[in-house]
């Protein structure tokens, strides 16, 4: 017997159309520049010190005296030091044995669902991250999806009527680039308090943040140890998309049916995963000195910079749009109420310029259009000249 539920799945055509149509174009006009601006990978290299500590790790694992075979449990002790040290300095105080390390928040945030039970309901904003719909379609867990929309600037917030057992959510946004404020995030907590609900809180984009009055992580909100599980990753933050590496965040506190959900995602792990290379925690660990603190920030700002580019282009077209700031996505509304895929073949075909059809992110994204800031500054600037250019005929 196969499991059914895959058969559920949608096809995810969103990326390989994209490519598709991007290449049609160029053997249609070869000489035509084309301006990729929806890419979600990032583009700057790794900083200095991680390349210097990735090496430095490499070299103790080609000697006897420093050679290292299977790492800790929850991952090194060092690693999981420097986060905590990180977190307090917001004041969240974490114990280092709630931080359990992995090759990154996408297997995470999949693998979590082994720890609750199928029988459980799931509450999913929608327009999201397609993984956390497809791992519970996977898992055959019922979806209701909360609608992110231009009335609530696409930070859906909770709906007393509707109860759930699991709640996604996700801050910076990926794809709306919308950010939660700590007394909406104080609301969802309450409302997870009140119906028993973990919170699943994807804080993939936190180092983007950089009002200061924005919650970067869910345990700046009171109660939070208590109803929710943080999802982090060093693939934004430092460029680890090829490298691998991630953490979870699991407080002692966190309890239902009197069982803490933190042993039973520790037994889960050692069962399952045998940890993230050496190497890689050494690199981690090198992202959280004051050096590496220095210079992830100038990645940062270049594609913050970037943001701003695109975001005041659309001020100035009066272009409607959540994003840009705090967040490397801004998360555009079609000209003339275009379904998002015409828009998406109009602007290719007029300007070369290529972002994602906000259709393939939920049913709330259709007529959206996502742009992302992590292109290269000439480009952007490139394609915001275009956008200026069209304008009008967009
Ligand atoms: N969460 C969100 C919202 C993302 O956009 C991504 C990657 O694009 C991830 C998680 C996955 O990150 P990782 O590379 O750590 O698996």
């Amino acid at each position: 017997m196969i499991n059914e539920n895959y058969l559920k799945l949608k096809e995810s055509y969103l990326f390989s159309t994209i490519a598709k149509k991007v290449g049609d174009y160029s053997k249609t006009y070869p000489e035509k520049r084309i301006t990729r601006l929806g890419i979600g990978d990032v583009t700057r290299p790794l900083a200095p010190v991680v390349v210097e500590a990735i090496g430095k790790a490499v070299l103790e694992m080609g000697k006897a005296e420093t050679f290292r075979g299977y790492g800790e449990e929850q991952g090194y002790l060092f690693l999981r030091k420097a986060i905590c040290e990180y977190y307090a300095k917001r004041s969240v105080m974490l114990n280092e044995d709630e931080v359990f390390i992995s090759d990154g928040a996408k297997s995470d945030l999949g693998n979590i669902l082994d720890i609750f039970s199928a029988a459980n309901t799931v509450q999913i904003p929608d327009p999201v991250y397609p993984v956390y719909v497809d791992t519970n379609i996977m898992a055959g867990r019922s979806i209701t999806y909360i609608n992110g929309n231009i009335e609530n600037n696409f930070l859906p917030m909770p709906d007393r009527k509707n109860k759930a057992d699991i709640i996604y959510l996700c801050s910076p946004n990926n794809p709306t680039g919308s950010l939660y404020s700590k007394e909406e995030l104080k609301a969802w907590v309450d409302y997870a308090l009140e119906n028993d609900a973990v919170i699943l809180f994807d804080s993939a984009y936190e180092i983007f943040v950089r009002n200061e009055n924005y919650p970067r992580s869910i345990f700046e909100i009171e109660g939070a140890v208590e109803c929710a599980i943080e999802f982090c990753s060093f693939s934004k933050t430092a460029g680890f998309t090829g490298t691998r590496c991630g953490y979870t965040i699991i407080p002692k506190k966190l309890k239902r049916n009197s069982i803490a959900l933190n042993g039973m995602w520790l037994r889960r792990q050692t069962t399952k995963f045998n940890g993230v290379p050496y190497i890689v925690q050494r690199g981690a660990e090198a992202v959280f000195t004051d050096a590496g603190q220095v210079q992830i920030k100038e990645a940062i700002d270049y594609y913050l910079e970037n943001a701003n580019i695109i975001a005041n282009t659309l001020t100035e077209l009066g272009i409607w749009y959540t994003g840009g700031k705090n967040s490397p996505y801004i998360w555009m509304k079609c000209p003339k109420n275009m379904l998002s895929w015409d828009f998406f073949d109009q602007l290719l075909e007029k300007t070369g310029v290529v972002g994602t059809p906000g259709a393939g992110f939920g049913n709330m994204g259709e007529g959206f259009f996502r742009l992302s800031a992590f292109g290269s500054k000439e480009n952007v600037l490139y394609g915001m000249e275009k956008f200026r250019e069209y304008g009008g005929t967009l």
